[in-house]
């Protein structure tokens, strides 16, 4: 079938005189359906993360074998969170230290390296990482640690354009995978700790050339075609005085596409600093609410201007650091109902509806939320007051708040490790950790290129068995249909099958596939170091492929606290698996 409709791509090329000129938009929008081939972030703009490929399914896993195995190579390995492109024989990766590697997907051979020279000061928050490329015609894109942006000749790796998305020396960065839509490449910022103001950006495929610019704060203005477009939000609505101007809410895990109402969808990070008593609401004659708006948000963004067509805020003067980036996953529930659903780094995950944004429905997928009782059925969370960290200007000293136990900790129930959706089960596979973390407040003024936090924390496990927990949640209801417990947190994306297995990884450097209906292990291989990247398949010459990255890193063990030193003795790596089911085998039971 998938060759049929890459056929009929081609025929119709013929027919009307075009020349093919690499991925289309008809790939981009069809990447799910088109199994020999993977061009897009998230297997689909949509990231369900489902392939419809059975030919690999619960009764031959077990003769699944390495094919090829590639090194990164390099003295620094650490962090490896990409997920690989295939398209016409090259498999594309994005390796730390923003590096980009083509790879010859029959061989596993080096075909090109692009490595980005890097300045000396860039401030990446959370490890030197980055999570993959673009695929748009001739040209493979992605974004390098010092915020910029780089699209490279697909088949040589030279430069045809480079531009800035914002500036390093402030805090700025990138590792998210851009997004392509149309003559569109779509990015987001990095840098929440550091001050900076989420954005989403829209440039120009050909020339790198900024066509629209929507900052996520409330009173920046946006930009469309050179020239000042609309105000974001109302000034002051919900923020105190110039806090605003610094307000954070960066958009740094990138978005989704959800092409049935021709939206992106971007989730905003942290309202900036994390100290929620500098952001509150004022006296009630002031009309600042308080919320931070559209800080820790999902945002619907029209492609066409930059515009936003809604919000939805899952954590109102957010202050714990509940980023809400979250990666937001079209679907349709088994009533054919238009849905998103979202895991957040609060700890509850979200439907949402596809027409306007409007919150349907939200349940905890981690086991001790104490921030929140519940989310209303006004989509507004029930606050715990006596569990948000203390306001520093209230204690004895004005130098400490009051120390509160949180969970989930800041790194979130989940953090930026994508989940997938089952066409087949019609459940979502999300990737969580259970912990949680003591947290203060402190004192801070805002200082270019310094972090802005006014907070400190200790990570802390939740339970002596498991930190991590891969869970099979039923969107429909919020129950947890199975959850498969690991010792370190998980750290690395999650894939499904037609052939009904879920894929994934852990930082004990297993790569893993669980029967999607019951969570049992059917498969597994030894990786050689912690598996922190996203999984794909696809298949060439009658065979099925699956490839996934091993190379521990990424926030925690920078960030983890009790949790870091628990597991310090993982060893780092760089090295990219592809795995086939041999066609004599496939029948084999
Ligand atoms: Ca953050």
């Amino acid at each position: 079938m998938n060759r049929f409709v890459a056929a009929v791509t081609v025929s119709i090329l013929a027919a009307s005189g075009a020349v093919a000129q690499g991925v289309t938009e008809d790939m981009l929008a069809n990447d799910q359906t088109m199994t020999n081939q993977v061009v897009t972030n998230g297997m689909g703009r949509h990231l369900q993360r489902y392939s419809p490929l059975e030919t690999l399914n619960k009764e031959n896993i077990k003769n699944l074998v390495p094919a090829w195995a590639f090194s990164l190579g390099g003295e620094k390995q650490r962090g490896q969170e990409t997920q690989p492109l295939v398209y016409d024989g090259i498999m594309y990766i994005t390796g730390s230290y923003s590096r980009l590697y083509a790879v010859d997907v029959n061989t596993g051979e080096e075909l090109w390296q692009y490595d980005a020279r890097l300045p000396e000061g860039i401030l990446p928050c959370c490890d030197v990482i980055n999570r993959g490329a673009a695929l748009a015609g001739d040209k493979v894109i992605f974004g390098t640690l010092d915020a910029r942006i780089v699209a490279l000749d697909a088949k040589t790796g030279d430069v045809v354009w480079r531009d800035k998305i914002d500036d390093y020396k402030a805090g700025y960065s990138y590792t998210a995978a851009p997004l392509v839509v149309g003559d569109l490449v779509i990015t987001g910022n990095s840098g929440g700790e550091f001050g900076i103001v989420g954005s989403v950006q829209a440039r120009n495929i050909d020339t790198g050339e900024l066509v629209w610019n929507r900052p996520v704060i409330e009173g920046h203005m946006g930009m469309l075609n050179g020239e000042e477009s609309t105000m974001t939000g109302t000034l002051n609505a919900t923020w105190p005085g110039d806090m605003w101007k610094t307000g954070g809410g960066a958009t740094w895990l990138g978005g989704s596409y959800d092409s049935d109402t021709d939206t992106l969808v971007f989730g905003t990070g942290n309202p900036a600093p994390w100290n929620s008593h500098l952001r509150g609401a004022g006296e009630p004659t002031d009309g600042n609410t308080g919320d931070n708006l559209y800080a820790a948000s999902r945002i619907g963004i029209d492609p066409a201007t930059g515009e936003i067509k809604w919000h939805y805020q899952t954590t109102p003067r957010e202050g714990w650091d509940y980023d809400g980036v979250n990666e937001v996953v079209a679907y349709n529930d088994r009533d054919g109902n238009m849905r998103y659903a979202t895991a957040d780094r609060n700890g509850f995950f979200y439907v949402l509806n596809r027409e306007d944004g409007a919150f349907v429905d939200a349940h905890p997928f981690v086991k001790d939320i104490s921030w929140a009782s519940d989310i209303g059925d006004d989509g507004r969370p029930v606050f715990i007051e006596d569990n948000r960290p203390g306001d520093p200007t209230a204690s004895a000293d004005g130098k400490k708040g009051d120390v509160v136990f949180s969970s989930p900790g800041f790194l979130g129930g989940k953090n930026w490790m994508p989940m997938a959706f089952s066409q087949r089960t019609g459940n979502f596979y999300v990737p969580s950790n259970e912990w949680g973390m003591d947290i203060w407040n402190e004192p801070i003024t805002y200082k270019k290129g310094a972090a802005y936090l006014g907070s400190g924390f200790t990570i802390k496990p939740n339970y002596e068995d498991h930190i991590g927990s891969l869970k099979a949640i039923d969107p429909d209801t919020g129950e947890w249909v199975w959850e498969y417990k690991n010792d370190a947190p998980l750290w690395g994306g999650v894939m499904t099958t037609a052939g009904g297995l879920v894929f994934f990884g852990t930082p004990e450097g297993k790569f893993m596939a669980l029967d999607d209906e019951t969570g049992e292990e059917l498969w597994s291989f030894q990786t050689g170091s912690g598996i922190v990247g996203q999984p794909i398949t696809w298949e060439q010459n009658g065979e099925q492929y699956v490839s996934v990255i091993s190379g521990w890193g990424g926030a925690v063990p920078l960030w983890g606290g009790e949790v870091a030193k628990k597991v310090n003795y993982l060893n780092q790596g760089g090295t990219l698996w592809t795995f086939r089911l041999p066609k004599e085998l496939a029948a084999a039971n």
